[in-house]
């Protein structure tokens, strides 16, 4: 969804997002790599002097996969949003790599006259997501995971009922 910047009024214009909400359900299906299960929040938006800021708070949910033992498990992800945009200079499209001031690493570009709110949630949630995605529940996590590595390191280990049936095959 593109917002049109010259379009927002003074006061700021308010987003509300649901799971009914198709861009935006496939901007954060896209992030997750999962097809997110809901979604909803609020985005405020507003601008001066050009510059774009984008807060609110969006909660969403899918099911992924713990990324330690392969188990399914329901991510309920809180999505701070506290973003901001600036016009991209005119020329040449902006590299990402280009070097910018230090005080301003934390703002995005828009090109044109329009910011993509697809890329903005997007980017919200990038920021949210865990550093590994793991199964809520650690103990258990750690009992399957420590069960993946027994069957992986000591195929000899006949503690296990699958491996016990094994050798009796031999
Ligand atoms: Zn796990």
């Amino acid at each position: 969804m593109n917002l049109i910047i010259d379009q927002i009024p003074e006061r700021g214009r308010q987003i509300v997002l649901d799971t009914t909400t198709e861009w935006a359900m496939a901007a954060v299906s896209d992030t997750l790599g999962v097809l997110a299960e809901s979604l909803s929040g609020k985005l405020q938006i507003s601008s001066k002097a050009g510059r774009v800021s984008v807060s609110g708070e969006l909660n969403t949910s899918a099911t992924c996969e713990c990324e330690r033992c392969g188990e399914s498990f329901r991510l309920a992800l809180p999505v701070e949003v506290e973003l901001l945009f600036d016009p991209a200079p005119s020329g040449a499209p902006v590299e990402e790599e280009e070097e910018v001031d230090e005080e301003e690493l934390d703002i995005g570009w828009y090109q044109g006259n329009s910011l993509n709110l697809a890329d903005v949630v997007t980017e919200a949630v990038a920021l949210a997501l865990p550093i590994r995605l793991e199964c809520p529940d650690t103990e258990e996590c750690d009992k399957r995971t420590a069960k993946l590595l027994a069957e992986k390191g000591r195929s000899g280990d006949s503690s296990h009922p699958g491996f016990a049936a094994l050798s009796k095959l031999r």
